[in-house]
């Protein structure tokens, strides 16, 4: 008898964790959690590196859980592209940046804010609609959009993705290819897709001025978005040195954690808001003895 109640027990358990478990799986779980307001976007600064003024942010989600936690993206963003949550997650992200950027780039048209798509979004025309809703109904126009794809994932549909960025570009809004220099697409997606601005990624510029190879890379990218008319963005600038190798190349763009972190939406406003320059970081005084 004891034995049949232990089984009992056991197919119990079992079901409670079948059964419970796939209620509280990480789709059901992320879907809660963009119910509750859970998915919030952070705005790291893009700064004109001639004058020391932002020149608008990058959008950057974080998922805070109720506990406090800020979760970064690289630990939800791939289950939410394979499991479509990714769809519903770009869109309450990008509404929840327009009404929170609204005032403040409504008074200042000079500004941009820079979204991430994945490489799905460029597979059908759904996105310029929900992209030319969400801003038509903001004080965010859609002049001051970026819409980020990156250069690291295959686009499953090259056609597609062209008709899609040039729609964009009808509007208004600009496209930038992410990650250059990561990806396996680079030089066959500046080829196919006409995009405005060049982001180089953190990998070359953390080497930047110290390292050969990376410098090279650089110079020549650089070079290769002033033949194609792409403005360049410098991602993960983190020492002034980086800095300073980036104005005499002529970069004029750049951002990282020698400036500012990914911010909240106060913060970020409030920074924009105090009209000062952020101060170009200087070098380090170096003693005359040691
Ligand atoms: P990304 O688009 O290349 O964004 C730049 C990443 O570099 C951000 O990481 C940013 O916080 C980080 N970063 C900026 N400056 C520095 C620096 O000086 N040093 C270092 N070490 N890192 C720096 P984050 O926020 O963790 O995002 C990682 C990636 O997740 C993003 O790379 C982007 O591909 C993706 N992602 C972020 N938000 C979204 C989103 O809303 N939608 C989609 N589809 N992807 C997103
Ligand atoms: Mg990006
Ligand atoms: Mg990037
Ligand atoms: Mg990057």
């Amino acid at each position: 008898a004891s034995a049949g109640a232990g089984g009992g027990l056991g197919l119990l358990i079992a079901l409670l964790v079948l059964f419970g478990g796939r209620e509280r799986g990480p789709m059901a779980d992320m879907h809660r959690a963009l119910r509750n307001g859970e998915f919030i976007p952070h705005y790291q600064p893009i700064i004109d590196l001639d004058t020391g003024r932002i020149l608008g942010c990058e959008v950057l989600v974080r998922w805070r859980k109720p506990d406090g936690r800020l979760i970064p993206p690289g630990a939800f963003i791939g289950e939410a592209e394979r499991t479509g949550f990714i769809f519903p997650m770009t869109l309450a992200v990008m509404r929840q940046a327009a009404a929170e950027l609204g005032p403040t780039y409504s008074a200042r048209p000079e500004l941009k804010c820079g979204f991430n798509l994945c490489a799905a979004h460029f597979r059908d025309q759904t996105i310029v609609t929900d992209v030319a809703a969400i801003f038509s109904h903001s004080d965010v126009a859609l002049s001051q959009v970026l819409l980020e794809v990156t250069e690291r994932d295959p686009l499953p549909d090259m056609d597609a993705a062209r008709k899609i960025i040039a729609r964009f570009q009808e509007m208004g809004v600009r496209v930038a290819l992410d990650d250059v220099g990561t990806g396996h697409g680079g030089m066959s997606y500046l080829l196919k897709l006409r995009v405005d601005v060049m982001k180089i990624d953190k990998l070359f510029i953390d080497a930047l001025g110290s390292e050969r190879q990376s410098t090279a890379i650089v110079d020549s990218l650089i070079d290769l978005a002033a033949h194609l008319n792409m403005e360049v963005v410098a991602e993960g600038v983190e020492t002034f040195d980086q800095v300073e190798a980036l104005r005499r190349r002529g970069v004029r763009a750049a951002q990282g954690y020698v400036f500012a972190p990914p911010l909240p939406g106060s913060s970020f406003c409030q920074l924009v808001q105090a009209m000062e320059p952020v101060a170009m970081p200087q070098p380090p005084v170096r003693k005359a003895l040691r």
